[in-house]
């Protein structure tokens, strides 16, 4: 809940509502910061971590055993845990989101849901049918499937559903088996998230292949929601699964800026944006409906104009065609006492988004704006 606390900047003094107290630094100073400043960002984000007992940095030991899923490549050691807490070093084997076992959980959504790319994609608007859509139009009578996974690769102070991190480490498995056999006849699409699928994607490309083999002769779609970290090579598996199904890969764009991304999830950007570019050239395998969504959360007082227009500027260098929602925030985890959201600074955003070029631009989460 937001109570109108004002925070202070420690390097420059201004005072504001959009200054969160945990960074206690402003978006200028935080995008000219020095590696001193970026060393205590740093220090923000490990000790968030160790509260829920995840490693405070990726794991980096001369002596582990590397994982390569995702851009935070850790080396475990023996009897440890990765970054995301979910991936751990038994006897020298590394175990966790593989297809016998990944901390997971499911539920079905009644379409058409309040999904991130529903103006865009199969289940909510006019694309897509006949091949990948059951009705033209909202699918109405069918479900997406929420395939919500219980760890994730970043670490965003204002993660809205942070509970995550108490489960990942020790949350319940289930099976691929056990996910893709969850598919019911009304279930018309899948969506992998969380947290985020990032850290458990042996798991869930094991779920959707064999979800679309007992389900072949009918429209099943597969899409993800991701923070984009993962290794390349599973994100063109990912691509390649939504691509041939009528579904979507929906990039989360926290912030183009490295040390507005590093302040706010504790990671860098590098890895999701060389990710995004390549996603966005296979997106001509399949142009409609769109197989690569972009979306950015305006976080008040850091994801401001500066930043929607410095990602949209990319986003469109790419392809202009590719939608890109910008999403109202409220405060939540470590964030709550920044505003929610304002219209002005919405607005604002989107001008900058369509002005650096991109055709299919739209504000979510309306119903929070202030
Ligand atoms: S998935 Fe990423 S964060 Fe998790 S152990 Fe592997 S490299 Fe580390
Ligand atoms: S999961 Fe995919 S097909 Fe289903 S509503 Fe979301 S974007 Fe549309
Ligand atoms: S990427 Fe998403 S799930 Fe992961 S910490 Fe950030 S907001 Fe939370
Ligand atoms: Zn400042």
């Amino acid at each position: 809940m937001w109570r109108g606390l004002m925070a202070t900047c420690k390097k420059c003094g201004k005072v504001s509502q959009e200054i969160a107290g945990i960074l206690s630094l402003c978006a200028q100073c935080i995008r000219k910061a020095d590696s001193a400043s970026l060393a205590e960002l740093g220090q923000i984000h490990a000790r968030s971590r160790e509260s829920f007992g995840l490693p405070g940095r990726p794991p980096a030991g001369p002596n582990g055993v590397a994982c390569g899923l995702c851009r935070n490549q850790c080396t475990i050691p023996v009897g440890g845990h990765g970054y995301c807490g979910v991936r751990k070093n038994i006897n020298g084997h590394l175990k966790g989101g593989m297809a016998e076992g990944a901390v997971v959980s499911w539920y079905y959504d009644p379409l058409p849901t309040n999904c991130v790319a529903d103006w865009v994609c199969a289940a909510g608007s006019d694309a897509g049918y006949p091949k990948w859509s059951y009705q033209p139009g909202p699918e109405k009578g069918y479900v997406n499937l929420a395939v919500f996974y219980e760890a994730c690769s970043f670490d965003c102070l204002f993660c809205q559903n942070w509970h995550y991190r108490q489960r990942s480490i020790t949350g319940r498995t289930h099976t691929a088996v056990e996910l893709a056999e969850s598919v019911t006849p009304s279930t018309s699409c899948i969506c992998f998230f969380g947290g985020d699928p990032t850290c458990q994607l042996p798991h869930a490309l094991a779920a959707s292949r064999l979800a679309r083999k007992q389900n072949s002769q009918r429209i099943l779609r597969i899409c993800w929601e991701t923070n984009g970290s993962m290794n390349p090579k599973l994100l063109d598996k990912m691509m390649s699964l939504s691509l041939e199904s009528g579904g979507c890969v929906k990039f989360d764009l926290k912030a183009r800026d490295a040390n507005i991304h590093y302040a706010l999830c504790g990671v860098s950007n590098t890895r999701t944006l060389e990710n995004f570019a390549a996603a966005a050239r296979r997106v001509p395998e399949r142009p409609q409906p769109p197989p690569l969504v972009a979306s950015t959360l305006l976080v008040p007082g850091y994801v401001d104009a500066q930043e929607a227009n410095a990602i949209a500027s990319f986003i469109a260098e790419l392809d202009p065609n590719i939608p890109y929602a910008l999403l109202g925030f409220h405060g939540d985890f470590l964030m709550t006492d920044l505003p929610p959201t304002s219209w002005k600074h919405a607005e604002s955003c989107l001008e900058a988004a369509k002005a650096a070029g991109l055709k299919r631009v739209r504000l979510g989460n309306v119903h929070i704006l202030r």
